[in-house]
Order: structure tokens, then C-alpha cells, then sequence
């Protein structure tokens, strides 16, 4: 892994907090120039105070689903020079059973999770392709191949994800771009106060889970990893990530574990 990431530029959404934080620790150590994006400027700025070459990076505040802000940044960026690598990271969870949640909220999570990585995505894919290089890293989650109990939007719009990069790969992996999905299980960030209640509220509390969750820093070499290694799709984290192969191959029993899940707590 040594050199492969020295001074190539990358771009991070949500990177003001949680695995965009520790990605732009990550990939700063191992020498690449970071572009840090998100809406909240403190933040970006506090992450890139974490960085190892804070002076060689640069703050885009942004907010993904503002396709004109996705549009002038993109443009702004592409001028100074190429982005090598982009991860579409900015995301937002769901805490809310599907009875209780408004369609506003399954609007707002589609808006973020998918819409706003399609716009980012489509933004900077010519400038990669005029180059015949670059990489697309987009964080989808466990819930991008499972749905769990509450989080039907959220796992809706994190399995759109999939659909559209798997679509993308097979028009551009032999042009010379690179498209990586990673899955996430469980990390302990933020994620869960950030996430939105049925109402459209932030949840404000936190899960048990998430709080017992793989770091956010190994996490993050796990996806510099992957991106050297130019896999297509990955899953990392902890006894969550079997639920995957039982949904091939036991569907009926992971039911039943989810529904027992969902009973164990049925507070939210
Ligand atoms: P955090 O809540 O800590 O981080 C979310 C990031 O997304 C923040 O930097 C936030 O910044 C940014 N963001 C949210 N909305 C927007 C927007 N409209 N425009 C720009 N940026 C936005 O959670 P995580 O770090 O855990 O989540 C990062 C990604 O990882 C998400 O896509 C999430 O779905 C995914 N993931 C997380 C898992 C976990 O267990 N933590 C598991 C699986 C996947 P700001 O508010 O400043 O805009």
C-alpha cells in the first residue's frame, strides 16, 4: 500500500464527523491530498486538524442533495486538476418503524443516500473518464443487502445504491474507472443520534450496537485496503455481516432472527 495513495487527490462526503473523519486521517497518513465535504464547516475544519498535512488539503463545505452546490464544486475542483478518488460517504440513518414514519422522511433519506451520490457521481465520472482513471468508492452498509427492523427507507435507498453502481461498473471498469462498494456492518460513530426519527426528527439517541461496533479507524484501512486491491464489493464489521449469506441461503430463519430482534425491541 506503500506510495500507492501519495499525492493523489480525494474527495470525501461526510467527512465532518464519523468514517469520513477517519478516512481523511487515513488516507492523509498515507499521503494523498484530501478534499473535505459535508454542510457543517466546524466539523470539516476539526477533521482536518486531525489530518498529517492539513495545510495540503482542501474544505468544500456542501450539501449533497443541492445539485447546483454538487455542480459549481465539482466544476471548481475538476479546474485545479483530477480527483483520483471520490467517496461518496455523507449518509443518513433511520430510526422508525415503516407504520410510523412519514413520507417526508422516506423522501429525505432517498434524497441523501442515493440522489445525492447519483448527482456527486455523475458530476465528476466525465472528468474521470477523459482520463481513463479513476475510482468511485460509495459507502453503502449491510442494510444495502439486508433489510433490518427499522430502517426500511434507509435499507431502500441503500440497496438502490447497488443496483446503479453494479450498472455503472459494467459500463466503465474496462474504461479505466474503478467502482467499489463497501458494506458496512455495525460502527461506532455518530450515526445513530444522526439518524432521523419517524417524524423527520433527529433520533438523538444511541444504539448499543453501533456503540459496540468496529472503529471507524479500522474500518478505514480496511477500505484503502480494498481500493488497492481494486475490489468491486465488500462487507466489514462484525457477526452482522453473516446476515448476508443467511439471507441466500436461509431466508426463512433470518426472518425470524429479525422478527425476534424486532420484538426483543420494540421501543423505537
Ligand atoms: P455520521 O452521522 O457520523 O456521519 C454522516 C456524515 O454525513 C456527516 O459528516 C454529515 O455531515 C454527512 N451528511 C449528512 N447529510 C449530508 C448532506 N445532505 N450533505 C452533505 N453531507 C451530509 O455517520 P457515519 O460516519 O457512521 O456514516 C457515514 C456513512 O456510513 C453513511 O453513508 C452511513 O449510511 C454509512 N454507514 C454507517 C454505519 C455505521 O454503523 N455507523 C454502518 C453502515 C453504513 P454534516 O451533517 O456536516 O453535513
Amino acid at each position: 500500500m506503500e506510495n500507492y495513495f501519495k499525492e493523489k487527490r480525494v474527495w470525501i462526503t461526510g467527512a465532518s464527523s464519523g468514517i469520513g473523519r477517519a478516512l481523511a486521517i487515513a488516507f492523509s497518513k498515507s499521503g494523498a491530498i484530501c478534499i473535505l465535504s459535508a454542510r457543517s464547516l466546524d466539523g470539516l475544519n476539526e477533521t482536518n486538524k486531525l489530518t498529517v498535512n492539513p495545510d495540503l488539503n482542501m474544505i468544500v463545505p456542501l450539501d449533497v442533495t443541492d445539485e447546483h452546490q454538487v455542480k459549481e464544486a465539482t466544476k471548481k475542483l475538476v479546474e485545479i486538476g483530477p480527483i483520483d478518488i471520490l467517496i461518496n460517504n455523507a449518509g443518513v440513518s433511520q430510526r422508525s418503524t415503516t407504520e410510523s414514519t412519514d413520507m417526508s422522511v422516506f423522501r429525505s433519506l432517498m434524497e441523501v443516500n442515493y440522489f445525492g451520490v447519483v448527482s456527486l457521481t455523475k458530476q465528476l465520472l466525465p472528468s474521470m473518464l477523459s482520463h481513463s482513471s479513476g475510482c468511485i468508492v460509495t459507502i453503502s452498509s449491510i442494510a444495502g443487502k439486508v433489510g433490518p427492523p427499522y430502517r426500511s427507507g434507509y435499507a431502500a435507498s441503500k440497496h438502490a445504491l447497488h443496483g446503479f453502481f453494479d450498472s455503472l461498473r459494467s459500463e466503465v471498469s474496462h474504461r479505466g474507472v474503478h467502482i467499489l462498494v463497501v458494506c458496512p456492518g455495525y460502527i461506532n460513530t455518530a450515526i445513530a443520534h444522526n439518524a432521523l426519527a419517524g417524524d423527520g426528527q433527529k433520533y438523538n439517541k444511541r444504539d448499543d450496537e453501533n456503540a459496540n461496533g468496529l472503529d471507524p479507524d479500522d474500518l478505514a484501512s480496511r477500505i484503502l485496503h480494498a481500493i488497492v486491491k481494486k475490489k468491486t464489493e465488500v462487507y466489514f464489521g462484525k457477526f452482522e455481516v453473516n446476515a448476508i449469506r443467511l439471507k441466500r441461503f436461509f431466508p426463512g430463519l433470518l426472518t425470524k432472527m429479525l422478527n425476534r430482534k424486532f420484538l426483543k425491541d420494540p421501543k423505537k
